[in-house]
């Protein structure tokens, strides 16, 4: 089991951030550590460091909660031997509803396109309903990537995995219907598990790595076969798209 995507560095990890990385690697193989702002991005960079092999780097700028692009894109590029991923980045239009603001996060998930291109790394894609746009900026760009706590409808995410890219489910698999629906019909070997931590709890309360082995057991549920295949197909698929 790995957990593609979770924030370990947000501030209701940092009473007990050391306890929750060795909780974590009691019960699961690794986590990606994702950042989705500028000071984020340095506290992942230092926790990886001390937990090499266990925990990965993904370097991002959130399209809305994102700050100090240019920095940001400096620390990537200064980090980029120690980071398996640029993101998240991508597409908000959940919290922007104008279109010039969102000419302006396409122009910036545009650069990070290029960014992860030129340094040999897969994106992780945040894209809140704007999935549709999403797709089509990456769909002919030459980068793998992964469409991060995927949300939109079950027919794109089987036009995005057979264009080559991965969905990851969130642990929203537990209590959205929708997201059953794509979980259940993915092919197995498009397919992350992530928790998003500390979001996206179950049970409204603070999500920790491991909440993953629910998602599986659910997903296996759905499809009919065993957690574990479930959590060793998202294992290897992680393995694959992130290089480790
Ligand atoms: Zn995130």
């Amino acid at each position: 089991m790995f957990d593609a995507h979770a924030h370990l560095c947000w501030k209701s990890f940092d009473k007990d951030r050391e306890e929750v990385v060795e909780r974590a690697r009691e019960k699961i193989a690794g986590v990606i550590v994702s950042s989705a702002r500028l000071e984020e991005g340095f506290c992942v960079l230092d926790l990886v460091k001390k937990h090499s092999g266990f925990l990965f780097a993904s370097l991002g700028f959130h399209p809305t909660e994102g700050d100090e692009l240019e920095k940001t894109i400096q620390l990537i590029k200064a980090n980029k031997n120690d980071i398996v991923a640029v993101g998240e980045v991508g597409l908000d239009y959940h919290y922007c509803k104008d279109s010039k603001g969102r000419e302006k996060q396409k122009e910036v998930f545009k650069r990070f396109i290029s960014l992860a291109k030129e340094i040999g790394k897969p994106l992780v894609i945040h894209s809140w309903d704007a999935e549709e746009d999403a797709f089509s900026l990456v769909k002919d760009a030459g980068v793998a990537a992964t469409f991060h706590c995927f949300t939109g409808s079950k027919e794109l995410a089987l036009k995005i995995v057979n264009a080559g890219f991965y969905v990851s489910i969130s642990t929203n698999v537990l209590f959205s219907k929708k997201i059953r629906k794509t979980a259940k019909a993915l092919p197995l070997d498009s397919l992350l598990l992530e928790t998003d931590a500390p979001f996206l709890d179950p049970d409204r309360g603070r999500n920790v790595p491991w909440t993953i082995l629910q998602s599986a057991e659910k997903i296996a549920e759905l499809r009919g076969i065993a957690g574990e295949e479930v959590g060793k197909a998202a294992l290897e698929n992680a393995k694959k798209l992130f290089g480790i």
